[in-house]
């Protein structure tokens, strides 16, 4: 059964840009019920450690990089079979081939620079969730 957590965050480039707001109204606009939120900065090690299924990939070391270069908005979000309908909700990874009204086609800058994450199974959302968050924190 599809699971109703995912773990979003909004990104550096992101909230730099001053869309921090914007994004959370949408999603909330969107029927997503925040469980959990937090304004913080990775560190290097700590991005290493989220993104560690991608170390293989050309990308690894831009994208440590990039998600350590400043504070994120990292977020537990609630709705029914929430992991697919986050990621329509966001859109594709290239903001240039998200479809229109998505967050990444709003706000998204390139392929890496593309204003969120969203988890991409149930396994992955409970690993993540719990990266950030312990039980106390959720509501
Ligand atoms: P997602 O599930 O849509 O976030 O995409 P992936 O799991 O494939 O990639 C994780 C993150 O790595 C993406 O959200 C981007 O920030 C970054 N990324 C993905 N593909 C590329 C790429 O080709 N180049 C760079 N520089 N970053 C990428």
């Amino acid at each position: 059964m599809a699971g109703k957590i995912t773990l979003t965050m909004i990104k550096p480039e992101a909230v730099r840009n001053g869309n921090t707001g914007k994004i959370l109204d949408k999603i909330i606009e969107g029927g997503f019920r925040i469980v959990a939120m937090k304004y913080l900065k990775l560190t290097r090690a700590q991005a290493e450690q989220f993104y560690f299924v991608h170390r293989e990939r050309p990308f690894y070391k831009d994208l440590v990089e990039f998600m350590s270069s400043g504070p994120i908005v990292a977020t537990i979000l609630h709705k029914d079979n929430a992991i697919e309908a986050y990621r329509s909700f966001i859109g594709s990874t290239n903001p240039k081939e998200a479809a229109p009204g998505t967050i990444r086609a709003l706000y998204g800058t390139n392929i890496q620079e593309n204003a969120v994450h969203g988890s991409d199974s149930d396994e992955n959302a409970i690993i993540e969730a719990a990266f950030f968050f312990s039980a106390l924190e959720r509501f």
